[in-house]
């Protein structure tokens, strides 16, 4: 029965070389942490992205955990997160001992509110020869990490120019972004360290994998050191200081390998899928777009939008075995996160919440899948 094929939300497309590249690992045993395709993986999303060092970790999670390290950012410090984004931005400042500090996001674009951003550095830090310190806490606001929302970009010289006029490095959690530029420019190539992930959902997969991305050789170069347990010595096991096992190994970046010859179709087909949506869409009253800048361009890669009758129409969704989702828990609300600074002045992340769900966005949807996950919407608001 055609009419109950379920259509997931986000899926691998595995119609490459993917099989070849790792069959070629099996068959040389090189399957672990030596092995070629780390190396041609980096050098591939290193030419694809114009980074000028690339280093291959086993998710991003462990890439945005050792950026933030490198950038100096300390137990006892806050990190400014945006409010709306999946938990890994936040877990990754807390696995330092450090604390995100979140900021609500822009009504239209779902990205941090870059004038909400400004008016509490400018109102409530002051600067010191520690840096820029949090007036009533005394503590030091250790980095600010600009999250690609749905591979969406905020204006990024403006997020710069404020980071810099604060004093406060960026690290950019890129994860959803491989793809989207601002100006022509890669998200991830903005900040001294920028980083991608390639966990099954994302927009190219390894089945789980991540990237730090850096044009700073020093920092790169330490970003090495720091994921493959800080070893110092090539015989000797010598290690000079603690680092990580977070390596990719090599039958996963055999997979990167043949996923990254496939990515300009993946975002080709991204654009199609939304451009679909919205034309397919436009028409339902209270439906509305993600605002995105002239100067982005982004990778298209999970298609979201704002619904009148948001958890109704979710449940409709799912009983027509069609996967759709809501948007993340706001921050805030997470336990953990709760008794965490939060700055807002209408809470635009709750009402983004509300009114958010994210479609089947595979870059393997048929035209007829994506037929019928609009027929079902509008059959729902006809009711
Ligand atoms: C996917 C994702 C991550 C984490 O990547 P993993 O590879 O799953 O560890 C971090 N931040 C955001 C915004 C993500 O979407």
């Amino acid at each position: 029965m055609m009419k109950d094929e379920f259509i997931p939300l986000s899926v691998p497309t595995l119609h490459g070389n993917e099989w070849e590249f790792v069959k070629d690992c099996l068959d040389t045993n090189w399957v672990s942490s030596v092995g070629s395709y780390v190396t041609r993986f980096e050098e591939d999303i290193q030419t694809f992205t114009r980074a000028s060092h690339a280093v291959a970790t086993m998710n991003g999670t462990s890439a945005l955990h050792v950026s933030l390290r490198l950038l100096g950012v300390q137990a006892g410090e806050l990190v400014i997160v945006p409010n709306i984004t999946f938990v890994a931005s936040a877990n990754s400042v807390s696995y330092l001992g450090a604390e995100p500090l979140f900021i609500d996001v822009d009504q239209d674009s779902w990205q941090m509110d870059l004038d909400l951003l400004f008016d509490f550095l400018l109102k409530e830090t002051i600067q010191s020869d520690k840096g820029c310190l949090h007036k009533k806490s005394g503590k030091k606001i250790g980095a600010i990490m600009a999250v690609h929302v749905l591979g969406n970009m905020c204006a990024m010289d403006e997020l710069l120019s404020i980071a810099d006029r604060f004093k406060i490095p960026v690290v950019e959690d890129a994860t959803e972004a491989l793809g989207s530029t601002y100006y022509g420019k890669h998200a991830g190539t903005f900040a001294p360290l920028g980083t991608l992930s390639f966990n099954g959902n994302k927009l190219i997969t390894t089945g789980g994998g991540g990237m730090i991305l850096s044009d700073d050789g020093d920092l790169a170069r330490k970003a090495k050191h720091l994921t493959t347990t800080a070893k110092a010595d090539p015989t000797e096991y010598l290690h000079d200081e603690i680092g990580y096992n977070y390596r990719l190994v090599n039958v996963l970046a055999a997979i990167g390998v043949a996923q990254m010859e496939q990515l300009q179709g993946f975002l080709d087909v991204r654009k199609r899928i939304a451009d679909k949506y919205k034309l397919g869409l436009e028409s339902i009253k209270g439906v509305a777009f993600q605002k995105v800048l002239p100067a982005v361009q982004p990778n298209y890669w999970l298609f979201t939008a704002k619904f009148p009758k948001q958890r109704e129409l979710l449940a409709y969704l799912n009983a027509h075995h069609i996967q759709a989702r809501p948007f993340w828990i706001p921050m805030n609300q997470l336990p953990m996160y709760t008794s965490c600074l939060y700055v807002q002045k209408q809470d635009i992340s709750q009402e983004v919440y509300k009114s958010c769900i994210s479609l089947p966005s595979s870059s393997n949807l048929t035209e007829e899948q994506q037929a019928r996950v609009l027929d079902v919407i509008h059959s729902f608001y006809a009711k």
